[in-house]
């Protein structure tokens, strides 16, 4: 993935809270509160399954972690991020290319079909975070919060995708996990968050997470040819290595492969939350193939693959 080197960075879709709190070893003390705090994650109901923490409940919070209603300090990333030049060099920049490619595609597709899409920032954090739907540690991966409308992600997830799931890396692998994320915000928006309910392998949770999947196979079609605010695509290659990294991430986070390799080693399909492996990488395929949301339509659908 290349990104067009005149191209601005629109730097107010990121709140950079990292360092601002939290720390280490946070996962072990927060307590889970009793579910049904509807956030919606990449890997999260496992990561709560193994280590018996994430998230807390939403009133009050942990002491030493910064609010969720700050909006971050993004000095820095204002100073290294101005162009697709900078993106093409530096990692956070890169993730704000990426960032702003995903709401420039949602914004003109809404568009596109008479509706308007509200844009929703990233939060970086590192540690531990308040948000509107709770206290969450970096264990539970990046996830997306309805309540507050904002995507979580501890950039260090990605590197503990690459040693703790064994997945190959890459930027693309990181513009998938994003993708997936902001297609939870397109669900809340369209309203179809709250079908996204209980575990097994057809339940709503797994459908709204396959969407998800594919919402972000659909925006990946899509990102070459979504112009900027420049008028011209802020991304200007998305290669075949990327799909590949994005389909490998894809087919290390299905419930049955955490569940094989990194939990009891039994598949136990009644607690799917996010479909398998090979469905998550036939969902985004299918959005990535045909480049239509409507295709992502897995309420419909009867076979999941
Ligand atoms: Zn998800």
């Amino acid at each position: 993935m290349r990104f067009d080197d005149d191209s601005g960075l629109d730097i107010s879709e990121i709140q950079d809270s990292r360092g601002e709190g939290g720390g280490g070893g946070i996962g072990g003390r927060v307590a889970l509160g009793g579910g049904g705090l509807g956030i919606v994650g990449l890997v999260i109901y496992f990561l709560f399954s193994q280590f018996g923490g994430g998230l807390s409940q939403p009133a009050g919070g942990l002491p030493g972690l910064e609010s969720g209603g700050s909006t971050g300090n993004n000095t820095s990333l204002a100073n290294e991020c101005k162009t697709g030049k900078d993106a093409n060099t530096k990692h956070d920049c890169a993730i704000v290319a990426i960032v702003n490619s995903i709401q420039d595609y949602w914004t003109q597709e809404f568009s596109r079909s008479g509706s308007t899409y509200r844009k929703s920032p990233t939060k970086f954090f590192t540690g531990g975070v308040n948000t509107g739907c709770g206290s969450a540690s970096s264990d539970v991966g990046p996830f997306y919060c309805p309540a507050d409308s904002k995507v979580y992600i501890d950039l260090s997830f990605f590197e503990e995708l690459r040693t703790r799931f064994g997945a190959k890396g890459g930027l693309f692998t990181e513009a998938y996990v994003l993708a997936h994320e902001y297609g939870h915000h397109v669900q809340n928006l369209t309203g179809v968050s709250k079908k996204g309910t209980g575990t097994g392998p057809t339940s709503g949770s797994v459908r709204l997470e396959l969407q998800a999947d594919c919402y972000a196979g659909v925006w990946a079609k899509h990102a070459t040819t979504t112009p900027a605010e420049s008028g011209k695509p802020l991304i200007t290659d998305v290669t075949q290595d990327d799909i590949s990294r994005a389909l490998d991430t894809a087919s290390r986070i299905g419930d049955d492969y955490i569940q094989t390799k990194l939990g009891g080693g039994r598949v136990d399909q009644s607690k799917f939350s996010h479909g398998s492996s090979a469905q998550r990488e036939k969902w985004f395929t299918t959005g990535w193939e045909t480049g239509q949301p409507a295709k992502c339509d897995t309420f419909s659908a009867r076979d999941l693959g």
